[in-house]
């Protein structure tokens, strides 16, 4: 089996920078290992919104997401650690926020979200999803991998 990457794509969604918990987010993340090594704020069209989410589509939540998630400012984060895409997750806590609440208490979803749609953050789910939410945020980031860098150092020392 592939071992997983250790980069994920994490947002901070409308409602916690709205809330003004962008920092405290970023914070926490910090404290718990993770690495900030890219980060932007911006705001979401719809095109945007809708191709981010795009498995969803067609799904009964998928104009309410949307609608969310281009009413304000969000925050896309590249976060790296051992693991990132199963820690990271784990951090945020179950995607329902009363889930969350009753399952992880001290999760990001539990304390900062307010219902199932708004849930304050993202993560990526699976190596292949990181990898395309990485590049629809950070076209220009180069993360090489453990593999690429074992080669070049192979090269210096050859
Ligand atoms: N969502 C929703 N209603 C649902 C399921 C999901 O509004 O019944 C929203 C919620 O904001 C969630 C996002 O759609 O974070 C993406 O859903 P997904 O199932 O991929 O959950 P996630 O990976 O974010 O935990």
């Amino acid at each position: 089996m592939a071992e997983e990457m250790d980069c994920t794509l994490a947002m901070i969604k409308p409602d916690a920078v709205a809330a003004g918990k962008a920092s405290e987010i970023q914070q926490l993340a910090e404290m718990h290992g993770f690495l900030i090594i890219a980060k932007r704020q911006l705001q979401l069209t719809t095109r945007l919104a809708e191709d981010f989410y795009a498995e969803h589509k067609g799904k009964a939540f998928f104009n309410g997401l949307v609608e969310f998630m281009t009413s304000g400012p969000i925050v896309a984060l590249v976060l790296s650690k051992a693991g990132a895409i199963r820690a990271w997750r784990e951090l945020m806590g179950p995607t329902n926020v009363f889930d969350a609440r009753l399952k992880a208490p001290k999760s990001l979803r539990a304390l900062y979200g307010s219902d199932g749609t708004r849930n304050a953050t993202h993560g990526s789910d699976y190596p292949q999803s990181a990898a395309r939410e990485i590049k629809f945020y950070f076209p220009n980031l180069q993360l090489a991998s453990a593999a690429e860098d074992a080669a070049t150092a192979q090269e210096y020392i050859a």
